[in-house]
């Protein structure tokens, strides 16, 4: 196991923070850490990397316990906190140098990991020249300077523009490809986007643990389709799996489906048994964003 969390509480002065989270990563897992502003997710990253110490609970990081060994652990992890609190007045590359010395990684390790991160054209240049994203790089290439097995990225896609942020979310994704990541962030886009597990978190305690796929199955679809003629509401039972119809007037109708399959040629068959035509139709599909406000909501 790459990770493993348990009964994890976690008190501030008389603000909880975390209140008994328990989970596990198998190697070679993306995971994204979701959650609303002030979840838990910083802090529990923390405590991961053997920054702060829970209340109560253990953590074991490539089965290293963090809380008895956390020098050891460290070796094993790369950790990209939420303020990446870099060295703008350094080179690049120097930064890295100096990074390495702390790590007691060999220096010839440090061109290999600007190659990795795509900082190749700017590590001639000081960190301060570099663009949000670029310095982003800079954090992720000083994170994977002593090859650690777990990644902990805190919001690294914060701040960054649009092409940033499908460079960076295609970079964390290529990570994950040798190393368990499990990174944090507020956009469950980004989550559709690089990971494999969703874990979304409210007020310290985990209220989803999935996988994207199990999570993709719990998608709705919602049909709008517009018929040639009238229909009554209860000829809709015909059709299998469907949840709800709203008429919308006109002949239109909103149809949601608990389904992953699309219905639309079952809409067309559906039409013809009715001696209808079909004379427009639009798929929806209920997003994991629309997921996501919803669990966090409530
Ligand atoms: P997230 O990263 O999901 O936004 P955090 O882990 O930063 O959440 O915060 C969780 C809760 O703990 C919040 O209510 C936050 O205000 C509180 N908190 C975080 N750090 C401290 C601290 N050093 N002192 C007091 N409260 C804190």
């Amino acid at each position: 196991m790459s990770i493993q969390v348990t009964s994890v509480c976690k008190t501030y002065n008389t603000q909880k923070a975390l209140s008994e989270i328990s989970f596990s990563a198998d190697k070679g897992q993306v995971i994204g850490f979701l959650g609303p502003n002030g979840a838990g997710k910083s802090t529990l990253m923390k405590i991961l990397t053997g920054f702060i110490k829970p209340d109560t609970g253990t953590v074991f990081v490539d089965e290293i316990d963090v809380l008895q060994n956390p020098l050891k652990a460290q070796k094993s992890i790369g950790y990209l906190p939420e303020h990446n609190p870099l060295y703008s007045d350094m080179y690049v590359r120097e930064y890295l140098q100096f990074q390495a010395s702390i790590f007691k990684v060999a220096k010839s390790e440090i061109e290999g990991c600007i190659e990795k991160v795509g900082l190749t054209l700017e590590a001639h240049k000081k960190i301060n020249q570099l663009s949000k994203g670029y310095q982003q790089r800079v954090g992720l290439a000083a994170a994977i300077l002593h090859n650690p097995k777990v990644l902990i990225l805190d919001e690294p896609t914060t701040g960054l523009d649009p092409n940033q942020l499908v460079e960076v979310r295609a970079l964390i994704k290529e990570l994950g490809k040798e190393k368990t990541v499990l990174f944090s962030t507020h956009i469950m886009q980004e989550v559709e986007a690089i990971c494999d597990r969703v874990i979304i978190i409210k007020k310290g305690t985990v209220l989803i643990d999935k996988t994207l796929a199990e999570l993709q199955k719990n998608y709705q679809q919602i049909i709008k389709v517009i018929f040639n003629d009238k229909i009554i509401a209860s000829q809709f039972h015909q059709l299998e799996l469907i949840v709800s119809s709203k008429d919308l007037g006109k002949n239109t109708w909103e149809l949601t489906f608990e389904n992953e399959e699309d219905m639309r040629p079952k809409l067309f068959d559906f039409a013809q048994k009715n001696n209808l035509k079909v004379l427009e139709l639009s798929l929806e599909n209920k997003t994991l964003e629309s997921l996501f406000t919803e669990l966090t909501s409530r």
